[in-house]
């Protein structure tokens, strides 16, 4: 499958908030070990595990994030050779001084993610015509962030491992400030990118509903009448969907249409449905399913009372009764 520019942005976001935690955690245990004068060997156990752990963590979470930023490494093959070798140096120059410098080696990592980012940023703009300002911030704030360390280390008596921290601490501030544009990018992009990534795979359905629940709702089964929970129900409440909780029918637009399937005269809101015409069994009719999560619901027909006139014919095994407390 392919994702949004949209979600591949939602994608680098969060992996940037995932490096800004992990290093952030990481340089300030660091600095820990450092003034308690622990063993060198404390270091790596202190990195390695953080890190790998909060960026496998919010893969966990947020799984098709690397997928996602995998797509977009694709786009960068368009690219021709002299601006690959530009963002290539911009990356691994500043990576490859670290044996010859080896005091200032986080000021130099720091200097790739700036110049890496940064050049990155301005080439994809340039020859994608995508801007992705979160990685030009991560980029910049680096870049700004290295002449005020220097500066400090120059005009104050501040020891070079405190710089070296306030190095590591600029990388994890600069990945943060990027991290956090997705917030600026907006409920709506949230929301519909949330969507892209939360499609569950059929084995996560199969967890989480009973057989009967799989076969209606995945596989567009329709339960046997006067079977169901929910047919014969007179309980007040609202009706959600099995699957995503999204909320579908209440209890007053629900009547007895006597064919053995709970049945409503209308939807809680016309956007929590979604209709799409069924060629089924040799019929054409109106399918209904929940926008959120795609779930089959049932079909819609006209045959029901005032003031619609329409009659979504559902089946209770894609329903979940909220009963209301009065
Ligand atoms: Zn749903």
């Amino acid at each position: 499958m392919s994702y949004s520019i949209g979600a591949i942005r939602r994608a680098f976001c969060i992996f940037f908030t995932s490096i800004a935690i992990g290093v952030g955690t990481s340089a300030s245990l660091n600095e820990l070990a450092f003034q308690y004068n622990a063993p060198t060997y404390i270091y790596p156990v202190i990195w390695i595990p953080i890190m790998a752990g909060t960026i496998l963590g919010f893969k966990l979470k947020h799984h098709g994030i690397f997928k996602a930023m995998g797509q977009r490494f694709t786009q960068s093959v368009k690219w021709s050779s002299g601006m690959k070798a530009i963002t290539g140096i911009c990356w691994a120059l500043p990576f490859t001084l670290i044996p010859l410098f080896s005091d200032y080696y986080s000021y130099l990592i720091l200097l790739g993610i700036g110049l890496g980012n940064t050049s990155t940023y301005l080439i994809t703009r340039k020859v994608n015509g995508t801007s992705f300002t979160e990685q030009m911030i991560v980029g910049l704030v680096s870049l700004a962030a290295l002449p005020i360390i220097i500066f400090i280390g120059l005009s104050h008596s501040v020891s070079n491992d405190t710089l070296q921290f306030l190095a590591r601490l600029s990388i994890a501030v600069a990945y943060g400030a990027g991290g956090s544009y997705i917030f600026q990018l907006g409920n709506q992009f949230y929301r519909m990118t949330k969507k892209e990534f939360g499609k569950r795979t059929e084995e996560d359905w199969k967890k989480q509903l009973t057989p009967e629940q799989y076969e209606v709702c995945m596989k567009k089964g329709t339960e046997t009448p006067f079977s169901g929970e929910y047919w014969n129900c007179k309980e007040k409440g609202i009706y959600q969907c099995v699957c995503c909780g999204q909320e579908l029918f209440h209890s007053d637009t629900k009547y007895d249409s006597g064919t053995g399937w709970p049945s409503f005269w209308a939807p809680v809101k016309q956007e929590n449905v979604k209709h799409e015409k069924d060629y089924n069994y040799g019929m054409i009719r109106v399918e209904v399913l929940c926008s959120k999560c795609d779930a089959h619901l049932g079909h819609v027909f006209d045959d029901g009372p005032e003031p619609t006139n329409k009659r979504y014919c559902i089946n209770s095994a894609a329903l979940k009764l909220v009963k209301k407390n009065e």
